[in-house]
């Protein structure tokens, strides 16, 4: 459905560029839920952002690679096609649900305009298809509610809104960057819990950027985790979890506080991502790795297969799967 291929992205300012996006590819199905893991600064965002034309504007350069839909090209298509799959059959939700709604307007007639501006719906029947979106996200009482205004719901209500009004055009893919991260935990379980009952119901593809790789356990079938620009291990959720492939994937499942674990230290990774004007030579997570070696500092791992279905790029990736180093 959507292919990502070897992407790059860079940022050039005056302090210098930033390689943001260095090489990276994945895939979406329909009907499938990718998850993209990484800290900020990973490039997570920023490859969504390049899909949804965002970012290639100045000081952001798309510098290499494809990005195809339905096998089309995006790029090489006319600004006019190209809008029209933007939007319509991939769509985008951000973090914050507060400031992307319109506060001077009803939430009901915000979630009406896609309708009326994209299919040219009467006012009347684009309102009630509006209500009837806010009943599939599960806001209690949509009909009197699609009169409010976005101040008048919660944090976990507007990201349904804007939930709402990312799916209004039931497009093929739907892209929530990190959707979940202003809300508390029982509120990020449930939005969670609606964006995987509405990708089963639709048959959408579904990415789900996130830095917290307890969010995305129940609902991802696949997940791609990014250091400095790059994929560095991707893998079903059951191999993540049950051996990861990379140190680097190590230390975010070492971070995840988890309650039968209740009161131990969690585990953090020491240091910081790098600065992305400056990237390490070599393996860029060496200077954090406690598994480095000499040729980490030199010698940069490809991304290669260590076990059927699974990729890392780590000199050591079969003794770290294998639990040996
Ligand atoms: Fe660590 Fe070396 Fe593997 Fe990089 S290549 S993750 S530095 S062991
Ligand atoms: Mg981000």
């Amino acid at each position: 459905m959507l292919e990502v291929e070897d992407l790059h992205v860079e940022f050039r300012t005056r302090d210098g560029v930033a390689q943001a996006v260095n090489g990276v590819s994945y895939t979406v199905e329909a009907g499938e839920t990718l998850a993209v893991l990484g800290e900020s600064g990973s490039g997570k965002s920023v490859t969504a952002q390049a899909i949804m034309g965002i970012v290639d504007t100045p000081p952001g350069h798309i510098t290499g690679g494809r990005v195809r839909f339905r096998g089309q090209d995006i790029f090489a298509l006319p600004e006019n096609k190209r809008q029209s799959i933007r939007g319509r059959e991939i769509a985008m939700i951000f973090q914050d649900a507060l400031s992307a709604l319109n506060p001077v307007f009803p939430v009901g007639w915000q979630i009406a305009e896609m309708f009326r501006i994209h299919q040219g719906t009467s006012r009347s029947d684009a309102r009630k298809r509006a209500i009837e979106l806010m009943d599939r996200v599960h806001i209690p009482a949509a009909s009197s509610r699609a009169r409010d205004y976005p101040h008048q719901f919660s944090g976990g209500m507007r990201q349904r809104i804007m939930i709402a009004t990312a799916i209004a055009l039931d497009p093929a893919v739907l892209i929530a960057d990190e959707p979940t991260t202003a809300l508390d935990v029982t509120v990020q379980a449930q939005i969670m819990k609606l964006l995987r009952e509405l990708q089963q119901d639709s048959g959408m593809g579904l990415i789900l950027i996130t830095h917290d790789l307890g969010v995305v356990a129940d609902v991802a079938d696949r997940i791609a985790v990014m250091y400095t620009g790059r994929i560095v291990e991707h893998a079903s959720v059951d191999q993540i979890y049950q051996a990861p492939a990379h140190p680097y994937t190590r230390g975010l499942l070492a971070s995840i506080p988890r309650v039968d674990l209740k009161g131990r230290e969690l585990a953090a990774i020491r240091g910081l991502p790098p600065n992305l004007m400056n990237i390490p030579p070599g393996c860029a997570f060496h200077p954090r790795c406690s598994s480095a070696e000499e040729l980490c500092h030199r010698t940069r791992p490809a991304l290669t297969e260590v076990r059927p279905g699974r990729s890392s790029a780590c000199h050591f990736a079969s003794e770290v799967v294998d639990g040996a180093r």
